[in-house]
C-alpha cells in the first residue's frame, strides 16, 4: 500500500480571497510567494521531532507572504520556463 499523496495529485488548497500585491485587487488567490528564513547560525539547528505539534508555516516566525490574483500579476517567477524541446533527448 503506497503512502503519502498519489502521484500527480496536488494538495488541495482552500480557496482564498486577498489583496493582490501587483494590482491590488481583491481576488482570490491564484500564487503565493513565500518567503521563508534561514536558520541564522548552524550552531543553532533546531532537531526535527516527529512527536512535536504541527505548526501552520504562516505562524512560523518571519514568515512572509505574497498574494498574486494572477500570473500577469506574479511575474516570471511563476511561469514556465520550459517547453516540449527541453524533454526531447
Ligand atoms: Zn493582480
Amino acid at each position: 500500500m503506497a503512502r503519502g499523496r498519489p502521484r500527480g495529485k496536488r494538495p488541495e488548497v482552500e480557496p482564498i480571497r486577498r489583496k493582490c500585491a501587483t494590482c491590488g485587487k481583491i481576488k482570490v488567490v491564484k500564487h503565493r510567494s513565500w518567503s521563508i528564513p534561514t536558520v541564522s547560525s548552524q550552531f543553532s539547528q533546531p532537531t526535527y521531532n516527529p512527536n512535536s505539534q504541527k505548526k501552520d508555516r504562516i505562524d512560523q516566525p518571519g514568515v512572509t507572504v505574497i498574494n498574486y490574483c494572477s500570473v500577469e500579476c506574479g511575474g516570471e517567477s511563476f511561469i514556465n520556463p520550459y517547453d516540449e524541446d527541453d524533454f526531447l533527448r
